[in-house]
């Protein structure tokens, strides 16, 4: 299981903000990518059309998991390959290491997979004795400097060039260069070997395909065409919600993935993986095993309010354009996911007590759901997050956040239905707050428990002219 951390979110974040070369790192990101997103999508003879039919499908997927779930596990082993059902983290990863025993393995090579960063496989593998090295570029990047992803498709985005040049100059024994080709070179040639001598393939799965058998991975580097095809043994990982019917699902999906994930029309390579080699067949491993993960999902698929965020086809697109994650980054979320799809995602997988922060965090700014290619509405769920925490829920075992804030917001929203109580209430306010600390016509700070407001800037004092009196005066009224 992976090391959740969501509890330390705050501090994380304060100190994230602080940190000059991950606000250097993270400067650009909307630009590179968010942007690139939203104008790849106009380029689409469907536009925003091809983005709701996405939804469809996959939420078409999710309402007929059962049924496509079996058709895939027939296929796949109609195929030659093998499947396990996993209940949870430990079973998947006891799994693995069983098929790991029976070959004898010693080196794994793995294609990224922000899954098995759930369930902790690599920790899991190195403590049996066995070599597990990344080789996507970001995630070798990371595993080099005995850290963790902080995007889901780009892993290392919180470096910067000079810090991967000292970190390659540390630990691959090459002359200090921060120039990218040169850095890619010199990962590659340090991968190469271990490809060759890799015992054992470990990828994860973008989608797969219940009609045909096939699982598909997309990249742009060409890594896990080498983690699937060389060792001997192919073990991949899925969240059993990745699966859609058939091949003309695929037609639409991955013609919106490269685009939100990389603003790019077509991935690299996109490669349909259906089970070992066969003897007419040159390449591909002896075994092929899939390993589908359930790990807290079945309870999201029972809930309707939630169900939806199972349609995530993880192409990081809601990260690139949050105003949250642009300051704070991946690590302060405390587990793989993070981002507006981690703040609804954790909370249901972790616990929603326990992982609280990440959703109140949010700004509720809807860029994610505009940016999403499969149109899914994170605010909404960020909402319904939020709402469980304010007045608990059985279900999900939350407890209420803060009494006090209950009884705050109840009182609000009874001032605010009635209008002469509304006025009055004003009317104190306005007269108290000449006892609190101002400056240049502006509130300096609030007191408890409205002191958070104040705490990063001024506000402006509450005027005696109500707004409707103010209308009047500069005659806004029809
Ligand atoms: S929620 Fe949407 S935008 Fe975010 S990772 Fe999932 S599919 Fe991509």
């Amino acid at each position: 299981m992976s090391q959740i951390t969501t509890e330390k979110y705050k501090d994380e974040a304060k100190r994230a903000i602080k940190n000059p070369v991950l606000q250097d790192a993270l400067s650009n990101l909307q630009e590179r990518l968010g942007k690139g997103a939203v104008e790849a999508y106009k380029n689409l003879p469907e536009g925003h059309r091809l983005r709701i039919e996405a939804h469809d499908i996959r939420m078409n997927a999710i309402e007929n998991l059962d049924v496509l779930l079996k058709s895939l596990a027939e296929n796949v082993r109609r195929n030659g390959g093998h499947v396990y059902f996993a209940e949870d983290a430990l079973s998947a990863v006891s799994h693995c290491l069983e098929i790991a025993r029976k070959h004898n393995v010693k080196t794994a090579v793995k294609g990224k997979s922000m899954l098995t960063e759930e369930i902790g496989l690599n920790r899991s593998l190195e403590a049996a004795g066995i070599e597990v090295v990344e080789t996507d570029l970001g995630e070798y990047i990371v595993q080099l400097a005995g850290e963790h992803p902080s995007h889901i498709i780009a892993p290392a985005i919180h470096k910067t060039r000079k810090e991967i040049g000292k970190l390659f100059s540390e630990k691959l024994l090459i002359h200090y260069t921060d120039d990218p080709p040169a850095l890619t070179r010199a990962a590659r040639k340090a991968l190469r070997d271990k490809f060759l001598a890799a015992d054992m393939g470990i990828s994860g799965c973008n989608l797969a395909c219940a009609e045909t058998g096939h699982i598909t991975t997309v990249s742009n580097e060409g890594n896990i065409r080498m983690s699937t095809t060389l060792p001997k043994v192919h073990v991949a990982f899925m969240g059993m919600e990745r699966v859609v019917a058939g091949l003309n699902d695929y037609d639409v999906l991955f013609r919106l993935l490269p685009r939100a994930a990389a603003a790019q029309n077509m991935a690299t390579y996109i490669s349909y993986i259906g089970g070992p080699c066969h003897k007419d067949q040159v390449d591909g491993p002896e075994e092929f095993h899939l390993i589908i993960i359930d790990n807290g999902r079945t309870k999201i698929l029972a809930d309707e309010e939630f169900r939806e965020i199972l349609c995530c086809i993880r192409c990081a697109a809601c990260l690139n354009v949050c105003p949250v994650y642009r300051k704070i980054g991946g690590h302060s979320y405390g587990y793989p996911y993070c981002g507006p799809v981690g703040s609804v995602v954790t909370p249901l997988l972790v616990g929603i007590n326990r992982a609280k922060d990440l959703c109140l965090g949010e700004m509720l700014c809807g860029a994610c759901k505009e940016v999403c290619p499969v149109n899914i509405d994170i605010p909404k769920m960020l909402l319904g997050l939020r709402a469980k925490l304010a007045d608990g829920d059985r279900k999900w075992n939350v407890t209420r956040a803060s009494l006090v804030e209950k009884a705050l917001y109840k009182t609000w929203s009874w001032l605010i239905r009635n209008r002469w109580t509304y006025d009055l209430f004003l009317r104190l306010a306005y007269f108290s707050q000449k006892f609190l600390p101002q400056k240049g016509g502006m509130i300096r700070r609030l007191p408890p428990p409205l002191h958070g407001w104040t705490g990063k800037r001024d506000i402006l004092p509450i005027s005696i002219e109500t707004f409707k009196q103010r209308a009047k005066r500069i005659n806004l009224n029809p």
